[in-house]
């Protein structure tokens, strides 16, 4: 199938590296992708730094034209007010954050984050117009029980609930079982369901949305992996973790149309 939706690369940090580090990567990154310019304009890349990265990372972004774009982690469901430790959807759309990532597991994990949170969470993102980056997966007991597709699929009816037709998103699937484990789907059961995702989308945003929004791939990605990710064709980039950390790995998983020879 031949897909008219932009490659996106999303570099997920997590709670790593403090702001000169980020300062740092995004310069090395950059630098190691000078000579590929052309590959480079034909996919998209957002680093998602920890919240105390961001401003210093998009001074950079801004001044030295890096075409990168700026994302965060996380964002509260609450406008403004009394919520200690919360940072708003204002806030980061001030810094230029175009995406936000939304239930990532570790949230789900690590916060209890429902998907009724999740829901709230992607209103408040498209209230102040960033692009929800909403991650749903399956962990290795819902796979045994009930397959890849049917909890990442009710994930994402959950976090559609009340989204306008034609709203722009991007869903990323990324299997619990396979964040950080070094053991990837193979790119056949992750195809399987992204097409379950997409038809999701279809249904609950409509079919241009359905055709429009990129639906990414997480869990283990590395440069000798995307390739095979990226010939699928629901599979329209990678959410990558431990793997954008590395300069000359997260350059070569961005620059992988030379793995997939188009
Ligand atoms: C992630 O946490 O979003 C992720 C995909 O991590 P890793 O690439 O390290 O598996």
């Amino acid at each position: 199938m031949v897909t008219t939706r932009t490659p996106l690369i999303a570099g997920n940090w997590k709670m790593n590296l403090d702001h000169l580090q980020a300062v740092a990567l995004v310069q090395k990154l950059f630098w190691a992708l000078r000579d590929a310019q052309h590959e480079f304009e034909s996919v998209d890349v957002t680093v998602f730094p920890p919240f105390t990265d961001l401003r210093s990372v998009q001074t950079l972004v801004d001044a030295d034209k890096i075409p990168f774009g700026l994302g965060a982690q996380d964002l509260s469901v609450h406008a403004s007010g009394a919520h200690t430790g919360d940072v708003s959807g204002a806030m980061l759309a001030k810094l230029a954050c175009s995406q936000v990532i939304i239930g990532h597991s570790e949230r789900r994990q690590d916060h209890g984050e429902t998907d009724a949170v999740v829901a709230a969470k992607v209103q408040a993102a498209l209230a102040n117009g960033l692009v929800p980056v909403i991650c749903v997966g399956e962990t290795s007991e819902d796979l045994e029980k009930f397959g890849a597709s049917a909890v990442p699929v009710a994930q994402l009816e959950q976090a559609l609930e009340g989204v306008a037709a034609g709203t722009e998103i991007v869903v990323a699937y990324e299997p619990v079982w396979a964040i950080g484990s070094g053991q990837a789907a193979t790119p056949e059961q992750a195809q399987q369901v992204c097409a379950a995702l997409r038809a999701v989308i279809a249904e609950k945003i409509g079919d241009d949305a359905a055709a429009a929004t990129r639906v990414l791939y997480g869990g283990s990605v590395k440069s000798t992996n995307i390739a095979a990710f990226m010939r699928e064709p629901d599979i329209d980039g990678a959410l990558v973790g431990g793997g954008s950390l590395k300069v000359d790995e997260f350059a070569s998983i961005i620059r992988f149309q030379k793995h997939v020879g188009v």
